[in-house]
């Protein structure tokens, strides 16, 4: 006899709660990862996320076989595949760790079904967030759709608590092992995209050490910097928290013993947030929440996009941000509030054409997560900025990257302008212009709207939205 563990996004052996209660089941320990874009619905991991997952994979086996075990590989569906893995081994139990986006919940059903009638104990456990299901609905049942009326409340609740579970020093083996895909097989990610391997250590070793360097190096001054793109201040977790590569109790615990630590701790719940949302509005991936921006008129005409997704619209922090997602599949948050507000209100292009590119390019793609900045910045999310509240990208720059570091390091052919025409080198004199080697229109693009007026469209578009109820044209 034997008990499978079913893995996901929680590739880790620390604090994993579904690992640790199957190393606890006294019999043999087979874990598990199957390959299933198709049951991930329409959000089936971009590029970006599949070369993370594969080299996740990678060292979560390595980890596995240092602890005399072994991860099993097999190609999806998991609801066809985890009842024959089940019944090889003859397993009395399959263990997991819930996942909340609308497509996972539903796979997990049908596993559900297929394992209990078979007579397979399941034993879904709760390691992704530090709130679990059930939290968030405010006195008269309705959902939070706050942050702050959320945030308090999470609090009250106080949050990660408990002692994280030790890795499990060993695992049972099965007497033999079942069959199991060779990694490069499954066809998971053939090529690293631009310079992601130089750039990420995906595993949950190098999660483990990225959240000490942060603790010792950037959360003192997160506070105080962390809206600037240029400072390496924030922690760059995202991704291994998005697999689930270091737990997010461990994650707010650590940062909690440090004095100072609240800016970073409300980040995290802002992921809590977006965890809650989705479970409460599980149709906002695809439909925005207020129902009002169904009407909302998009711009049918999306030749700026592609312009958008290669970072040559002629400002600086945007194309900035839109090369720095290209080459390592991240963006600072700063960024991508600036990014995402350029493309729906200065280009008025729909926030799902933006989400997709977003999907498709971020190592740390997360519906939740995405869904929920794209909704905020366009308006249509709970909590979300009000619509008459439009970044100026350029003022955005002045603020956020006042040295124009950050855009230098990305656009390197502005590198050579000074300070003051760094993000609007369309207002520098030719001089300045051909002193910096910068010619607008051949070396670096001419602004493609004037912010003003792009501006005064969008609030026209707001307005036709609210007062004639017309139709939205979806991308
Ligand atoms: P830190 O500032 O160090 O924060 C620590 C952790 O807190 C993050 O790793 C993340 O898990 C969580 N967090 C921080 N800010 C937010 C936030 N605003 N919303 C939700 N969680 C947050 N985050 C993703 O993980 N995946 C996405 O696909 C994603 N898409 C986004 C799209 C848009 C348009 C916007 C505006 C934001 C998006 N975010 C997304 C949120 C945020 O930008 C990233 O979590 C953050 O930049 C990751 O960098 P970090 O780990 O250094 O964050």
């Amino acid at each position: 006899m034997s008990v499978v563990v079913w893995l996901r996004h929680d590739l880790r052996l620390h604090d994993n709660p579904a690992l640790y209660a199957a190393s606890m089941a006294g019999t043999a320990v087979v874990p598990a990862f199957v390959w299933a874009p198709e049951d991930e619905g329409p959000w089936a991991p971009g590029p970006a996320a599949r070369w993370w997952l594969q080299q996740s994979l990678r060292s979560l086996s390595a980890d596995l076989e240092r602890i005399g075990s072994k991860l099993v590989l097999r190609r999806g569906p998991a609801a066809r595949v985890l009842p024959t893995l089940a019944h090889e081994v003859q397993a009395e139990a399959v263990y997991w760790n819930r996942r909340y986006e609308p497509a996972s919940v539903a796979t997990e059903r049908a596993v559900e079904h297929k394992l209990r009638k078979m007579g397979v104990r399941l034993e879904a456990h709760d390691g992704a967030l530090l709130l679990e299901p059930g939290f968030g609905l405010r006195g008269d049942g309705t959902p939070y759709r706050v942050f702050t009326h959320f945030y308090r409340a999470a609090l009250q609740e106080h949050p990660a608590v408990g002692t994280p579970h030790l890795a499990p020093s060993r695992l049972q083996p099965p007497d033999r092992w079942p069959a199991s895909e060779p990694l490069e097989s499954l066809g998971i990610a053939r090529v690293a995209p631009g310079l992601l391997s130089s750039t990420w250590q995906p595993g949950e070793r190098s999660a483990l050490r990225r959240l000490e360097e942060f603790v010792t190096d950037g959360l003192a001054r997160y506070g105080a910097e962390r809206d600037y793109p240029g400072r390496n201040t924030v922690s760059r977790l995202s991704p291994h928290l998005h697999f689930g590569e270091i737990s997010p109790r461990i994650v707010w615990q650590t940062a909690a013993s440090v004095q100072g630590s609240e800016p970073f701790l409300r980040q995290l719940m802002w992921r809590e947030f977006a965890y809650h949302l989705l479970r409460r509005y599980p149709e906002t991936p695809q439909e925005p929440l207020l129902e009002e921006y169904r009407r909302f008129p998009w711009c049918s005409d999306t030749s700026f996009l592609s312009v958008w997704q290669e970072g040559t619209t002629g400002f600086p922090i945007v194309d900035a941000g839109m090369r720095e997602l290209a080459a390592t599949g991240w963006m600072h948050n700063r960024v991508r509030l600036i990014v995402a507000s350029f493309l729906t209100k200065d280009l008025l292009i729909h926030w799902l054409s933006g989400a997709r590119h977003f999907w498709e390019r971020l190592v740390d793609a997360d519906l939740a997560n995405n869904t929920l900045g794209w909704q905020w910045t366009a308006g249509c999310g709970a909590d979300a900025a009000p619509y008459f509240r439009i970044f100026n990208p350029t003022i955005q720059g002045m603020r956020f990257d006042p040295d124009g570091s950050y855009v230098r390091a990305w656009v390197p052919e502005l590198k050579g302008l000074p300070v003051p025409w760094i993000h609007q080198p369309w207002l520098a004199a030719p001089a300045v212009l051909e002193a910096a080697n910068v010619h607008l229109g051949k070396t670096y693009p001419e602004p493609i709207v004037d912010h003003h007026q792009a501006r005064e469209a969008a609030l026209a578009a707001y307005d036709q939205m609210r007062r004639r109820g017309s139709r939205t044209p979806l991308p």
